[in-house]
């Protein structure tokens, strides 16, 4: 019998094969959400090209490995079982532009500061999940913008310049995505090799901007503290401890061009992997039980999750459990509420009671992010930290109430300096968001505002 190439590796390591047209695919069910309502379909021009684009898509080298997909659900199972926490966070769209050494960086720092504060204050195990190496896509609420122009739906299929032309959707933006997503997780995993986790340069990490604020400062304290540790396990004879040098930072993005998702799903002995990203998940406006983007994630083996919006009602996420996670495996399915800090109390408690009554297991995590976008007088869409931190105050509220484990939280974050959501320490008001207004979607914490939050959530987790 002829054996697949994908046999005759090392049997510690699996690889993985593409995954078209075959009767394993059939079977497997990959393509059924192409017969499927669908919203938030890219307007593609030429489905002739998407296709031609995705079969070039469906013979690359895959942003992520079965392996490593794997690894992270059972990390993901201590959080599903109260032993760890969940830390993802990113820019809400990443750009080509802004694909650079340095930001990425940046972003990757500030997640590990965030880390390393959670992991201190809270003595508990954190996984570092970034949304990068393919958060390329938006879904929109208007078809158009407030110009009148086609809504810019994120880097993988228009361009964000403000003219007619630039905001066809493009196929060939696949292509370039896929380009920089395999770019992003070279480099990250190349500087973490390299040390750019290792505990020992903790000092480093804090950026020049950040050091002098009030969250700089209680950084250093941290920073300080772990050093007279590290000093210690020094003192013990313990000089070569390799989880103090390195970290496994996963990769996260929203599955919403599914063509692009498909096109990047492998199989791996008797699985599809998505192979785009570790961890994908649908957003609140894709998540109809009977749709297609519910039907695609349903099928792979990753880690997924769903975002929740305040309408969710409990007999919905008992459903979306049935469906995702049929098998009830620990660390398979996130749900990820959103429900605005003023809806938090009263939305959440009867989706995590009946949810939890069924004996579903799930990652309970807040985004407090999506719920909680405004206007500001000056017209800038702006998130006020006070209301993030009510937000996760009331979802740590609700946990501790029914004794189920506040599993995570989903920010939008940068580890820029700059001026996009309201409030913290430095009391951005309305009148500075034009100061550093970067974002090409919606507001992220800048690097102060995440590590504020961080030391919050710290006290949350401890008390
Ligand atoms: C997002 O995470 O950027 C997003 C669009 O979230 P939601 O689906 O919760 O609106
Ligand atoms: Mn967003």
């Amino acid at each position: 019998m002829r054996r697949e190439w994908h046999q005759l590796s090392h049997p510690g390591v699996a690889t993985s094969r593409p995954s078209t047209d075959s009767a394993e695919d059939e079977a497997l069910g990959l393509d059924r959400w192409r017969d499927l309502p669908r919203v938030q379909m890219p307007p593609w021009p030429d489905m002739g090209e998407v296709a031609s684009v995705c079969k070039v898509l469906e013979n690359v080298p895959s942003i992520v490995a079965p392996y490593e997909v794997d690894q992270l659900r059972a990390r993901l199972a201590e959080v599903c079982e109260g032993k760890a926490f969940l830390l993802q966070g990113g820019d809400c769209a990443e750009t080509f532009a802004d694909n650079t050494e340095s930001h990425l960086l940046a972003n990757a720092r500030t997640l590990l500061q965030m880390a390393v504060v959670l992991t201190y204050g809270a003595s508990m195990p954190v996984v570092k999940v970034a949304r990068v190496a393919g958060q390329y896509t938006k879904p929109r609420s208007s078809l158009t913008d407030s110009l009148g122009l086609a809504a810019y739906r994120g880097d993988m299929i228009n361009s964000l310049d403000p003219d007619d032309a630039a905001r066809v959707s493009d196929p060939q933006r696949m292509i370039r995505a896929y380009a920089n997503s395999a770019a992003a997780m070279n480099m990250l995993r190349a500087y973490l090799a390299g040390g750019l986790a290792d505990l020992h340069g903790l000092h480093d990490w804090n950026k020049d901007f950040v050091r002098a604020s009030p969250a700089g400062e209680r950084y250093e304290a941290i920073a300080r503290e772990i050093d007279r540790a590290l000093d210690f396990i020094r003192a013990c004879g313990m000089t070569d401890a390799e989880a103090l040098r390195t970290v496994s930072l996963y990769c996260s993005h929203e599955a919403l061009a599914l063509e692009y998702d498909r096109a990047l799903t492998r199989v791996s002995g008797d699985k599809a992997y998505g192979l785009s990203g570790h961890f994908l998940w649908i957003g609140e406006r894709t998540r109809q039980l009977d749709h297609a983007h519910i039907d695609f994630i349903s099928r792979i083996a990753n880690p997924i999750g769903v975002k929740l919006g305040p309408s969710t009602s409990p007999e919905t996420a008992i459903e979306l459990c049935e469906k995702l996670n049929p098998e009830n495996i620990p660390g398979r399915l996130t749900l990820i509420s959103r429900m605005g800090n003023g809806k938090v109390r009263d939305a959440l408690p009867p989706i995590v009671e009946k949810v939890h009554a069924t004996g579903a297991k799930v990652v309970w995590q807040c985004d407090p992010m999506h719920g909680n976008t405004h206007e500001s007088s000056n017209g800038y869409k702006t998130r006020h930290f006070d209301r993030i931190v009510d937000e996760v105050l009331g979802y740590f509220e609700v946990h501790r109430g029914l004794g189920t484990h506040p599993g995570g939280i989903h920010i939008e974050l940068t580890g820029e300096d700059v001026t996009e959501c309201l409030g913290g320490a430095q009391g951005i008001e309305d009148l500075d968001l034009p100061d550093r207004y970067e974002t090409a979607c919606d507001p992220r914490l800048n690097t102060q505002q995440s590590l504020e939050l961080a030391f919050l959530v710290a006290e949350m987790l401890r008390g």
